[in-house]
């Protein structure tokens, strides 16, 4: 027999009840049938000049993409090559909405970073072919928890409590690759309060764009949806509640991201 909603309803309802019998409380579930829990709400970008929106799959951020930083973080860059960690996707969120101060740690700081958008993804996919799996490009900030990244690091402890936490990712709009062309020689740059902390150029990124999605493709298969966090240059610093940031790609986008 073919299962019909209204016996998935019927199984479902059968099914609390035995929980509410069991002494187990539940609540009234009004979401999406055929889930017993209401279903994450999907996270997305807006789109410059259009109507539709960027969803966001899977968020890659590299460590160390630019000399100055590796340096400024203790890092040989000549024994130490860049590397990759995750953010989860609801972690993104848009830069005008601000930056919430997180709880759990006092010394927050700011990384103004390149975000490149896939539209397309695969494995092992040829440098050559990079750049045609790019929708578009986007401004973003990878903050960070930094006294527990740094205990993290001392303790050799993953670095999620640091970097990956809720909200740690406040990102403007995608601009399609058409707007932008791809911005391998740019200025990046950040300021705080109107002072500039940040101030460098994609060019001196040691993975360029073509060769971070190489290089990543080989590690992870890469899907629609996907964005890439490219790295931050040096200049990183803390920020306080009240301070505001802004930040920009050259001929990409600026965001202003207040700290609440
Ligand atoms: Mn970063």
């Amino acid at each position: 027999m073919v299962k019909t909603r209204t016996d998935s309803r019927r199984s479902f309802l059968k099914g609390s009840a035995a929980l509410a019998a069991a002494g187990v409380p539940t609540l009234a579930h009004a979401g999406e049938p055929g889930f017993v829990v209401d279903p994450a709400p999907r996270t997305t970008l807006g789109v410059v000049d259009s109507d539709s929106k960027f969803p966001v799959r899977r968020v890659y951020c590299l460590g160390r993409n630019y000399v100055a930083h590796a340096e400024e973080m203790g890092d040989d860059p000549d024994t130490a090559p860049p590397f990759f960690f995750m953010k989860p996707t609801d972690a993104v969120c848009a830069a005008r909405d601000g930056f919430v101060y997180p709880s759990m740690s006092s010394r927050v700081g700011y990384e103004i970073e390149l975000v490149i958008a896939l539209r397309s993804g695969g494995r092992d996919i040829r440098r050559e072919d990079s750049l045609t799996h790019i929708y578009g490009y986007g401004v973003g900030l990878d903050m960070t928890r930094r006294d527990l990244q740094d205990e993290a690091k001392q303790r050799r402890r993953p670095w999620e409590a640091g970097k990956s936490f809720d909200g740690s990712a406040p990102t403007g709009p995608i601009k399609p690759v058409s707007m932008t062309g791809h911005p391998d020689e740019r200025r990046i740059w950040l300021s705080v309060n109107g002072e500039v902390r940040q101030d460098s150029n994609t060019a001196k990124l040691r993975w360029g764009i073509a060769e971070t999605i190489a290089t990543l493709s080989r590690y992870f298969a890469l899907a629609p949806g996907d964005l890439i966090y490219s790295g931050t240059p040096a200049g990183v610093g803390l920020v306080e509640k009240g301070d505001v940031m802004r930040g920009g790609v050259d001929g990409v986008d600026e965001i202003e991201v207040d700290v609440l």
